[in-house]
């Protein structure tokens, strides 16, 4: 296997022999010299750096009916809940006092939210932390919202493409929501200039290994500044309440292989890695991550964004555990840096 992978690095292509070889392999050492090879591919662009981002999840309201997430406008079991401006302001404040540079907006397709909302708060956050970026996570919109989103000052916007095979997005999504408008929206995104995210999830209902092959072919054609992946995990009140959690191993296989194919890309460690294993966080840095996303959201709301069961929001998850995070890191021989922490292009290296 060490073969593959350094052919993987040196050549920055994949085939699906050698990704099922990677996929298969149980050889701890093997193993090891995938997460290590990766580890070295990230400090080679980032050093020992690890950026942080505060994540405000502003509202769980949606209008989507993914069958996977929680947040599934047919659930009728969750308290639904929409952040005021002055609610968010208010977590960007206490995240800049943290040290936080980055703040991301995620939340539900929330249709009482206008686009003049949008760049009102965009507006506000940035006269007032002009040293911060701002990342977008809000779903499928027009062309023309996402530029005045971005005139307005947002830098990033994350849409994970939750699958690059059609056939496997209809199994995943209802019939009015459209695989051909995601990726509309990604290319939308690209060309406007935000520094973009992609990403999917490990073990979703349904996936294939050719899908999997087809999601990283996807991912290193489009070449995006950000890449977002953690395992799939069940929620109780969606139509995949009763379907298998995606593998803590081969998230972290999937990492290693997400740097050494795209080498200076922001890559976090997830809240779902951290969800599934204690130590998932850490072992996502181990194997080539390079951000952490604390949450930010008042901690009274934190429990209603249910996207999956038992998500964490707590302790080194937390913004508040951010002393124990910044320990927990630094154990593992890397520093968390209180910096916007963009997108090093790599011509820059
Ligand atoms: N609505 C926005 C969107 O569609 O991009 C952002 C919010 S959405 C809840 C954020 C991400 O959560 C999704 O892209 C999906 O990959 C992830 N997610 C949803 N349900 C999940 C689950 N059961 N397990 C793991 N991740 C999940």
């Amino acid at each position: 296997m060490k073969e593959i992978v350094d052919s993987i690095g040196e050549k920055r292509t994949l085939s699906l022999e050698k990704l099922k070889t990677i996929v298969d392999c149980s050889d701890k050492e093997e193993i090891n010299y995938l997460y290590s090879t990766a580890r070295k591919t990230a400090n080679k662009y980032y050093g020992n750096r690890v950026y942080i981002r505060g994540l405000i999840e502003f509202t769980n309201r949606c209008k989507n009916d993914c069958y996977y997430c929680g947040l599934r406008a047919s659930n009728k079991e969750i308290h639904r809940y929409c952040l005021s401006e002055d609610d968010i302001f208010r977590c960007c404040e206490n995240g800049y006092s943290l040290g936080f540079r980055t703040f991301v907006l995620q939340g539900g397709e929330d249709l009482s939210i206008s686009d003049e909302d949008y760049i009102r708060l965009i507006q506000r956050i940035k006269t007032k932390f002009p040293d911060c970026a701002i990342t977008l996570s809000i779903g499928e919109r027009s062309r023309k919202s996402y530029k005045r989103l971005f005139e307005a000052g947002a830098d990033r916007y994350l849409l994970r493409h939750e699958t690059a095979n059609e056939v496997h997005y209809r199994r995943l999504h209802p019939e009015n929501m459209s695989f051909k408008n995601r990726m509309r929206c990604i290319s939308d995104l690209k060309q406007i200039g935000y520094q973009t995210g992609v990403g999917f999830m490990v073990g979703s209902p349904y996936q294939t290994i050719d899908n999997i092959y087809q999601d990283l072919c996807f991912i290193r054609e489009l070449s995006p500044e950000m890449v977002g992946i953690g395992p799939f995990i069940p929620h109780k009140d969606t139509p995949f309440g009763e379907k298998a959690q995606g593998s803590l191993e081969l998230t972290l296989k999937l990492i290693s292989i997400i740097r050494l194919l795209l080498p200076s890309v922001l890559l976090p460690a997830t809240t779902a890695l951290g969800s599934i294993a204690p130590n998932g966080r850490e072992r996502g840095i181990l194997a080539g991550a390079n951000v952490v996303m604390p949450n930010l959201s008042p901690v009274e709301r934190r429990a209603d964004y249910s996207l999956y069961n038992n998500k964490l929001s707590v302790g080194a998850e937390s913004a508040e555990g951010l002393e124990n995070l910044k320990s927990r890191i630094s154990q593992l021989g890397y520093s968390i840096v209180s910096d916007r922490g963009d997108f090093i292009p790599m011509d820059k290296a």
